[in-house]
């Protein structure tokens, strides 16, 4: 293991371990549901949108350390950003996780969540670090039941 993928690792599991916005939030626009059958994780994401920014975020849920790692991440990177910003990050991010390989990762549009790259290379997993993303892309684009991420 390379010194960079031990300092990912250690990213993640601080992420895990101290989830940023994992709070429901007071006055929340909008809430959505989000589940992955395949791992048993499942997030309560709730949006706080001003105009086309998302002014605040918050999450709830349970799931595996990559699940929320990822939806900790994902806050964090998004929080007062604007849709279209979003949405581009979500594409990178899914690009990077589904293309797998070094030029399909767009570090200046990915920032942190570079350190879920090697989540690549295992299949099973992909779902748990997308669940946020998938959540939060359908919460941005008006869906109000809960998705499934099969
Ligand atoms: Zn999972």
């Amino acid at each position: 293991m390379s010194d960079l993928s031990e300092l990912y690792q250690e990213v993640i599991m601080d992420h895990n371990r101290r989830p940023r916005n994992f709070k429901p939030l007071v006055g929340a626009s909008c809430s959505l549901e989000g589940f992955n059958p395949l791992c048993g994780d499942r997030i309560i994401l709730d949006l706080k949108l001003e105009g086309d920014t998302i002014a605040d975020i918050g999450f709830q849920g349970s799931g595996c350390a990559i699940s929320k790692a990822s939806a900790s991440l994902m806050t964090d990177s998004i929080k007062g950003k604007n849709v279209e910003a979003a949405d581009e990050m979500f594409e990178a991010f899914r690009d990077m996780l589904t293309k797998g390989d070094a030029a399909h990762v767009d570090a200046d549009k990915l920032g942190d969540l570079e350190v879920l790259a090697g989540v690549a290379q295992f299949p099973t997993r992909i779902k748990c670090a997308i669940l946020a993303w998938h959540t939060l892309h359908a919460a941005l684009h008006g869906r109000r039941e809960a998705i499934s991420a099969e």
